[in-house]
């Protein structure tokens, strides 16, 4: 077994240069905190990008991923596995669904989910009714499917010739969409409910209400990509619900596994049909370990005081960013939901969010960015409160010296 001490130096020589990572190598945690080769400790508003949704270490998922690792870990989908049987149950029993696909990331949850539309429309209106409208800097993974539907040009560069048929219409401008839906072409129209990589943009209820409608008048399905924004991270078990509008197909990946990979496309029994035997598959989907530790996190985080918790939690840290924000005049305001939080830099601050993420790591405090104007927040759901007050001490050390 390869012992040898690796350092982050290491990184540039074995790995394709496609990620630019911290400068620590985290090597255990526990709750949200998290320490480095050296020793060091940092306080992880990180949360693996909304996806340590228990945060690290978390009693409750060690013992249910060994639990089921002592029993089966994978059999492929020429079986099936209690795991998943029981986790799909448990989906369709707090959600509008009836049907579940599983899958192991947000992109692949997401191919799926533009995969069925287009197969739905197909068997019922035939295959004019092929074309997809999503929204600019809208961003749902990166196979190419997924990067085309995405609404950052920058992603795709390169990688041409794209899937055809893909639209994009502008966010919270219902017109927009209007202008590009038709009841002949469209199949469907997908959206995060927050807009999470391109800086936490939430939409508004009365554009989401509009998107229902005008799906419902053109026949086309209307897609929730939730893979940031489910699994409690809003204080909902999923967006929807906060917004009140319900979705035909909905994403799910990040939190889902608290860092096990594990990702479910939900949907209802009449356009699930459409994913017929043979159309489409996925050797892990549906893993049995995957499908354990998610099943812990669901029965854990759909938990009314949990989800309770995640709005004070949300309020603690949204005022306390907002005061450094204040003080240092950093932050214009700060937006989002739940325990997803963009602060926008101000005017002065532009295109600077990674000098924010760099200042902390020194203050021992880890942070996001959500493209060059926004520091993003995704920690773990039920952080303690003290470390949500020390994690605010030491990220106004960070911008302290930054404004200096
Ligand atoms: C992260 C993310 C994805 C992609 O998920 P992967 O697991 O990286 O494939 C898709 N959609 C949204 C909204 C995301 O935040």
């Amino acid at each position: 077994m390869n012992k040898e001490p690796v350092s982050r130096e290491l990184f540039d020589e074995v790995m394709v240069p496609n990620y630019a990572p911290g400068n620590i190598i985290p090597v255990r945690g526990e709750g949200s905190r998290v320490w480095d080769q050296e020793g060091r400790e940092f306080l992880d508003l990180q949360g693996g990008i909304a996806v340590t949704s228990l945060g690290h270490a978390h009693p409750g998922l060690l013992s249910a991923l060994q639990e089921q690792s002592e029993k089966v870990w994978h059999l492929s989908n020429v079986m099936t596995n209690e795991p998943a049987l029981r986790l799909a149950k448990t989906l369709c029993d707090h959600t509008f669904a009836e049907r579940v696909f599983f899958a192991n990331s947000g992109a692949e949850a997401n191919e799926a989910a533009f995969k069925l539309a287009r197969r739905y429309a197909w068997d019922n209106f035939g295959p004019e009714k092929h074309e997809i409208i999503s929204f600019k800097n809208a961003f749902h993974g990166r196979t190419l499917f997924t990067v085309s539907v995405g609404g950052q040009q920058k992603y795709l560069e390169g990688f041409e010739p794209a899937p055809g048929g893909i639209h994009h219409a502008d966010f919270n401008d219902l017109d927009s969409v209007k202008a590009l839906i038709s009841k002949k072409k469209t199949c469907a129209v997908v959206i995060e409910p927050i807009q999470g990589e391109s800086g936490v943009m939430p939409a508004d209820p009365e554009f989401l209400k509009g998107l229902r409608k005008l799906c419902d008048e053109n026949n086309a399905l209307l897609i929730f990509d939730e893979v940031q924004t489910g699994v409690g991270r809003t204080g909902h078990l999923y967006a929807y619900e906060m917004y009140g509008v319900i979705p035909d197909i909905l994403t799910s990946a990040k939190g889902l596994g608290g860092g096990f990979p594990v990702a479910a496309m939900l949907t209802t029994a009449k356009v699930g049909a459409s994913l017929a035997v043979g159309t489409h598959g996925s050797t892990y989907g549906g893993n049995a370990l995957a499908c354990a530790v998610a099943q812990k996190v669901i029965d854990t985080v759909s938990q009314p005081e949990i989800l309770k918790g995640v709005n004070e939690r949300s309020e603690k840290l949204r005022q306390g960013m907002m005061a450094i924000g204040e003080r240092y005049g950093v932050f214009s305001e700060v937006r989002g939901a739940g325990l997803l939080l963009g602060c926008v830099l101000t005017e002065q601050w532009q295109g600077r969010a990674k000098e924010f993420l760099t200042a902390g790591l020194e203050e021992g405090v880890m942070v996001l960015m959500a493209g060059a104007n926004v520091v993003r927040l995704a920690p773990s759901l039920i952080i303690p409160e003290t470390d949500i007050e020390e994690a605010l001490q030491r990220f106004e050390a960070a911008v302290k010296k930054l404004a200096q």
